[in-house]
């Protein structure tokens, strides 16, 4: 993890958050290769379940709005996490989490006194100071703000915790302005915000974070065959973007763990070097929360089967998965440090679909005829790949830079390029070098990025 957040920081990824002023807890910022890369997860995630595929939609809702949403969504009454607080160095954890470290049970839907006699019993104490703990309390994740200038109980308002919501409240709006028909998803990506009150892990954990979440509407008497095959379209996203199969762990949770909603839910897990972590989850959520909002807003959100001739509530399959998350598993899934003849070699292997840069070119020399080539060869380039034009330092340097950043092939440029119209392409992960001619790159790097 160390080695992990120090590249982050070192080539651009990531930042602590107002680190001048001393940082803030489980907050970061994203540099601009971090951007790039993000940028480019959430870009490939919209092409692979919407345009790949003709039964998602987009939405892009609001993070403020009515609270109704949230009394009808429960969120305002459930939305807690369990937490224990160190009587002697008063540090503060969430219970569910430390149990989990240390007995490896889980204890999702348990009441707050049965974790506290699991922590009695077992005699779990501060794991900092090894004081005793308080009687674990809920306390609720969301962040309150208020409406206008004034702060008082009527002009209360919530950040979003998560996006799902908006989709739902918006299940009539998106139902009647476009053609969609049972089945069908609509995919949201934005910011949720969740008062998290545990170290974070770098960006594991963060108080603000983007969600990719999908609705996925069915008539109900098709949610479990649709639950496999969105199931199995969704694995497939994995291997996609190149994360290995070994460090993906799919863990179904059992009646008393999932919500009382949910008639199915299935976490994926991720390798993260502090253990097997949720990355993603993905649920049948029932007709809960179109329901919820049809009492609570006495429309009833419900949509008319031309196969059946009724009105139906539809089930809804829900794969949720945080951006910030998947962008440190990427980062963890790429990170190699591999010796080559005595030095050692810091790759970052990520997917072509996703690497801040597909191609690095690198002018061998820095005036002249070549450097006019190389110039022509990266105007060129550019717009058709996402490129980048490096001529500082020698060329070892320049490929160790690309290596660190997970650019996938390296273009040089040298004076014998003038005479024979090829150029040298390197291949980060096999370091292998082959020599192309200049008007076959494009017709090349097509089919290394297929
Ligand atoms: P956890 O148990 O880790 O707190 P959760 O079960 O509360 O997660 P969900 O509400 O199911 O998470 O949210 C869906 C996804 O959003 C998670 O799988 C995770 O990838 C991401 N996520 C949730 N909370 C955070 C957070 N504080 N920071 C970053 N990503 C998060």
């Amino acid at each position: 993890m160390e080695d992990i957040i120090s590249l982050a920081k070192r080539r651009g990824f990531v930042y602590p958050a107002s680190e001048i002023y001393g940082g803030l807890s489980n907050a970061w910022d994203y540099g601009p290769l971090g951007t790039i890369l993000k940028n480019n997860i959430k870009n490939e995630f919209i092409r692979f379940f919407t345009i790949l595929r003709d039964d998602i939609v987009l939405l892009d809702s609001a993070i403020i709005q009515n609270p109704l949403v949230w009394k009808a969504s429960g969120h305002i009454e459930h939305f807690t996490d369990p937490l224990t607080d160190c009587l002697s160095c008063k540090k503060r954890y969430r219970a569910d989490q430390l149990i989990e470290d240390t007995l490896s049970t889980n204890v999702e839907g348990l009441s707050t006194e049965d974790m506290t006699k699991i922590i009695e019993e077992n005699n779990i104490k501060c794991p900092e100071c090894g004081g005793k703990l308080t009687k674990v309390s809920f306390f609720n994740l969301m962040f309150v703000t208020h409406i206008g200038p004034i702060e008082d109980v009527t002009n209360i308002a919530f950040l979003r915790p998560e996006t799902a919501q908006g989709i739902f409240t918006n299940f009539l709006n998106i139902t009647k302005s476009t053609r969609v028909n049972l089945p069908f998803g609509v995919l949201q990506i934005g910011k949720a915000f969740r008062n998290e009150i545990t170290a974070g892990n770098f960006i594991f954990r963060t108080l603000e974070f983007e969600q990719m979440e999908i609705e996925y509407f069915v008539d109900p008497k098709d949610s479990d065959k649709a639950f496999e095959e969105l199931f199995e379209y969704n694995s497939r996203w994995y291997d996609h973007i190149g994360i290995k199969k070994e460090n993906i762990k799919y863990v179904e949770l059992s009646d008393t763990e999932r919500a009382h909603y949910s008639k199915k839910t299935i976490d994926i897990y991720f390798k993260f070097p502090f253990g097997f972590k949720e990355l993603q989850s993905f649920a049948n959520r029932s007709d809960y929360d179109l329901r919820k909002h049809s009492e609570y807003s006495s429309k009833d959100l419900v949509i008319f089967d031309e196969k059946s001739k009724k009105n139906i509530y539809p089930y809804v399959i829900e794969p949720s998965i945080g951006l910030d998350r998947l962008f440190l598993a990427l980062l963890i899934n790429g990170f190699c440090i591999e010796d080559v003849s005595g030095e050692e070699r810091i790759v970052l292997k990520l997917s072509h679909r996703i690497s801040p840069y597909q191609v690095a070119i690198f002018p061998l020399v820095g005036k002249g005829e070549s450097l006019n080539l190389s110039r022509r060869i990266y105007d060129d380039l550019k717009l058709k790949f996402r490129c980048i034009y490096d001529m500082g330092g020698s060329i070892g340097k320049r490929y160790r830079r690309q290596d660190e950043i997970g650019t996938p092939k390296c273009i040089t440029i040298d004076p014998k390029s003038l005479e024979d119209n090829m150029v040298t392409i390197r291949d980060r992960d096999t370091m292998k070098q082959d020599r192309v001619k200049i008007d076959k790159l494009s017709e090349y790097l097509n089919q290394c990025f297929i």
